[in-house]
């Protein structure tokens, strides 16, 4: 799954360590990566392109400095330059290797490989954290980091409250009718009107408070498509920090057929078979026809999974 390979040694423990923090923050072996308002530092090679890391940038406050864990014995920090004036920034690309850039992950993604957009992925999560959390949520005071970068705590003595980086859970579904003596097996999948012509993809919503992920799913169809489910079964996740969610993915087994969109969620919906999928497309290519949704999705998992399976 990208975005989801487990190759970096989170080290906990290390985080509460501060001594061991500011000694691999030191550390001329130690990578940094950076992150301009949202977008990951990449260089443009061919065949595919590669994540870039940089040395300990001479301006970077270990304060700024939010560590990712260990890729073998090797330490990884990001830091957020989004705050960073014109020549701040150039010094920071300066560092890096030719025609490196930043480039949003959503587009860059596909083509890196699972290790480093996984790396990328977590960056991006937790310095879009620390751009945007900076006030004490209960008394407003500004709020600063500690945890190697991964809790924030209010300075206000009589407050003093922590705050963690947030993942907003996210269902996403594949519906399935099974096989009949009239009809091969079918999937539900619609298109959101902001998506790029042609696009069809699995249904997908935010868990509400006060509901399981079996009923967000359950709901989530329903609103969006008028298909009551049953039988929610869980089957993978994905971490999907656009900005800063959870995909839990799921299949469902549709209990009606009749589809009515919610034409503020969805553009159009339908039942497809394996046979016509087989035949779609993919997101970003030229084709004039339906297409299947982004490679590095765990939509097109989902799918992908459900073809295998029928
Ligand atoms: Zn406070």
């Amino acid at each position: 799954m990208h975005y989801a390979i487990p190759t970096l040694d989170r080290a906990d423990h290390l985080r509460k360590d501060d001594d061991a923090l500011e000694q691999m923050f030191n550390d001329s072996q130690t990578r940094f990566y950076p992150v301009y308002q949202g977008d990951s530092l990449i260089q443009p090679n061919e065949p595919v392109p590669v994540s870039v890391s940089i040395c300990k940038p001479t301006n970077l406050d270990i304060s700024r400095a939010i560590f990712l864990g260990l890729d073998n014995t090797t330490a990884c920090f990001a830091f957020s330059c989004s705050e960073y004036t014109v020549e701040q920034l150039q010094h920071i690309i300066d560092q890096a290797p030719n025609d490196s850039k930043f480039v949003n992950l959503r587009t860059i993604g596909p083509l890196l490989n699972n290790h480093e957009g996984s790396i990328l992925a977590y960056a991006k999560a937790l310095t879009g954290w620390h751009d945007t959390i900076n006030f004490c949520e209960h008394c407003g005071s500004s709020l600063t980091a500690t945890g190697g970068g991964h809790v924030k705590k209010c300075p206000d003595s009589g407050c003093a409250r922590l705050q963690f980086p947030r993942t907003d859970p996210a269902v996403i579904m594949l519906v399935e009718r099974a096989a009949t003596a009239d009809s091969p097996a079918l999937c539900l999948l619609g298109r959101n009107q902001n998506w790029p012509e042609g696009v069809f993809s699995t249904l997908a919503g935010f868990v509400e408070p006060g509901e399981s992920l079996e009923h967000a799913v359950m709901r989530e169809v329903y609103e969006e498509s008028r298909i009551k489910t049953s039988n929610v079964r869980y089957l993978a996740s994905q971490p999907w920090p656009f900005p800063r969610s959870i995909m839990l993915g799921f299949i469902a087994t549709a209990d009606s057929t009749d589809i009515q969109i919610d034409p503020h969620e969805l553009e159009e919906a339908h039942w497809f078979s394996a046979e016509q999928l087989k035949d779609f497309g993919t997101w970003g290519d030229e084709s004039d026809g339906p297409k299947l949704p982004r490679s590095d999705s765990i939509a097109h998992y989902l799918i992908h999974h459900w073809l295998d399976s029928v």
